[in-house]
């Protein structure tokens, strides 16, 4: 059995990878348990000095075993005003993403990371550029207007990094990767991850990478195991509805005993969270319980008084149940042998099993890569629709008919049925009875449909070799990889030797801009507690002393309600709102990680 760890202990696994102790921290802040295989091997090579290619998809964790790496550099080295990493990536949204991902991993170093792209304002970025930035996250072709402009500087680069480089040379960038490449010092050091090695990729692999040592994950890992009955299904769901669509499969699945895969500790509480406050009986497992609490948790869920485990692999592993019914993976496995382990749990001792995997579009390709692994077939299907959860509602009820007629014992039913009799038809007094029971079982979000996500019309959704694009659909995708859908932003963390931003007047808290990040608040009470828009405002506004427009979209449902806040001081508004009272009762309050604030 695997050994469990206290709260705040570094994250086991992480640290024999040679990584300072802030990142490690930062790592168990996040609930990381354990790195991903890409992780394993990419990290120390990196740090050692060598130029690596990597073969990895997304959703194998392969940002991480990169920033991981220039972040350890960061900390080691003196800093510099020029940029010490250069990261280039085929479209703004991972430009966006990585930067993000950067800047998390690297905040208790204080690293400033910088996302790049075209159709963004110039100024901004050169305004960002001249105060200084640790690490360039760039989409090619705006990362070498900066570099024949002189205002991305390049003489101080250690690491180059080429990520999704079988996609940016697809997308037409192969002159302009050269053109930059030849730009940085020589004795750099280089990285490429790929998710395939087509020959464009080998081939600028061997012109600008030195011996690399090479990494190759997921899709040749032999594997097997999966029991032939369980059939596997995958549902790919836009991340901001993967909790609604959770429910909707629940709901339509109807598992005896299940168990939730997540990858981080985090997502492991803040699921088990939302799921009890959806009247779901589910209860945690993590490294984050003492070996007390796991027994416990262990115990309810053998005997069926939880009915979903929600797990992540580092805890689930070595325990033994043999009645689980569902195996949901919450996120994609990180490689094809984590999802066997998983989804191992389910169909033993010959019983059928069911193993469900949440998918955002971008992981389709996880998907397929784990397909070939295992070489049995995911079926992709649609997220049951509010009809189809009607459908089932009705079948269910009409089986529990059917069970209370065999049953007997309707003597004192009888008597409101024949009463009811002499004025209506029997059939409408059967058909309202039925309507009663099923309007009961329905919760708030049976009527809301959940968007089907379109699979990206990226490598994903294509076949993994050949031509891809034409050369006028590769020109179009370079033009809208460029253009941003949203402004501009440098992640930035609190450095002492960095200007902050002006102070804004003393009435309202310095820190709250308009153009904030939001982040989601869940508060357990809604319009059943006549909750308005007005009490939260009024809640947060006055414990707080800040402006009301500075809080976002407030949204009420049945029983929650949901208020997005300036991502700077949400934890002080839990912290206030846990303290405080709505409309006289105090109310379970928490960041929804659900779903994502509305832009
Ligand atoms: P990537 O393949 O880099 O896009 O990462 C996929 C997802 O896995 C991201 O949401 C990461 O935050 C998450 N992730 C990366 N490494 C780990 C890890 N060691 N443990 C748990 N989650 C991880």
């Amino acid at each position: 059995m695997t050994k469990s760890t206290s709260a705040g202990t570094l994250a086991p696994g992480f640290n024999s990878l040679g990584l300072d102790d802030r990142l490690l921290q930062s790592l168990t802040t996040l609930g990381y348990e354990e790195p991903t295989p890409v992780q394993r091997e990419a990290i120390p090579m990196l740090i050692s000095g060598v130029d690596v290619l990597g073969q990895a998809a997304t959703g194998t964790g392969k940002t991480a075993a990169f920033a991981l790496p220039i972040l350890q550099s960061l900390a080691t080295n003196e800093r510099m005003r020029e940029p010490m990493a250069l990261i280039l990536v085929p479209t703004r949204e991972l430009a966006m993403q990585v930067a993000e991902a950067v800047h998390k991993y690297g905040k208790p170093l204080g690293a400033v990371a910088l996302p790049i792209y075209g159709g963004a304002p110039i100024e901004t970025q050169l305004r960002a550029l001249k105060r200084g930035v640790d690490i360039v996250v760039a989409t090619p072709g705006r990362a070498l207007d900066h570099i024949r402009r002189k205002t991305l500087k390049l003489g101080g680069l250690k690491i180059v990094v080429l990520d999704e480089a079988d996609e940016m040379l697809d997308m037409g960038f192969a002159e302009d990767l050269e053109a930059i490449l030849e730009a940085t010092p020589s004795e750099r050091q280089t990285a490429l991850f790929s998710a395939t090695m087509a020959p464009k990729v080998s081939a600028i692999a061997a012109k600008y990478l030195r011996h690399p040592k090479t990494i190759r994950i997921a899709v040749d890992v032999k594997v097997s195991g999966v029991a032939p009955k369980v059939r596997q299904v995958a549902y790919i769901v836009p991340r901001a509805h993967k909790m609604a669509a959770l429910g909707r499969v629940l709901d339509i699945e109807q598992p005896t005993s299940a168990m939730v895969f997540c990858r981080t500790r985090t997502e492991v509480d803040a699921l088990t969270e939302t799921l009890n406050a959806s009247g779901y009986r589910a209860a945690a497992l993590h490294g984050g319980l003492n070996q007390q609490q796991r027994d416990r948790v262990m115990k309810a869920f053998r005997a069926n008084t939880t009915d979903l485990l929600v797990a992540t692999d580092v805890a689930a592993r070595g325990i033994d149940v043999e009645h689980v019914s569902h195996v949901v993976n919450y996120d994609v496995p990180s490689a094809p042998d984590s999802y066997v382990h998983r989804i191992g749990r389910t169909g033993r001792a010959g019983r059928e099993g069911v193993a469900i995997t949440l998918a955002e579009p971008r992981e389709h390709r996880m998907l397929r890569n784990i397909e070939s692994a295992t070489k049995q077939k995911i079926t992709i299907s649609a997220v049951p629709t509010v009809a189809d959860l009607r459908t089932r509602r009705l079948e269910a009820t009409r089986a529990n008919l059917r069970e209370a007629i065999v049953a007997g014992d309707l003597e004192a039913m009888r008597g409101v049925v024949e009463s009811l009799a002499s004025e209506f038809d029997v059939m409408d007094v059967a058909a309202a009875a039925v309507k009663l029971v099923v309007a009961r079982e329905s919760g708030e979000g049976d009527q809301r449909e959940i968007p089907t996500a379109p699979t990206r019309t990226s490598a994903a959704a294509r076949p993994m070799s050949g031509p891809r694009y034409s050369p006028k659909e590769r020109a179009e995708r370079a033009e809208r990889a460029e253009r941003p859908d949203r402004a501009e932003r440098v992640m930035r963390s609190e450095r002492p030797d960095r200007p902050e931003r002006p102070a804004r007047p003393a009435t309202k808290r310095p820190r709250v801009t308009s153009t904030q990040e939001m982040v989601r608040l869940f508060i357990g009470g809604g319009r059943k507690l006549k909750i308005r828009p007005g009490d939260i405002v009024g809640a947060i506004a006055n414990e707080m002393n800040i402006a009301g427009e500075a809080i976002g979209a407030i949204e009420i449902l049945d029983r929650h309600s949901l208020v997005d806040v300036p991502s700077t001081i949400a934890d002080e508004v839990v912290t206030v709102l846990r303290g405080t009272t709505i409309k006289g009762k105090k109310l379970l309050v928490r960041r929804d990680l659900a779903s994502q604030p509305r832009k």
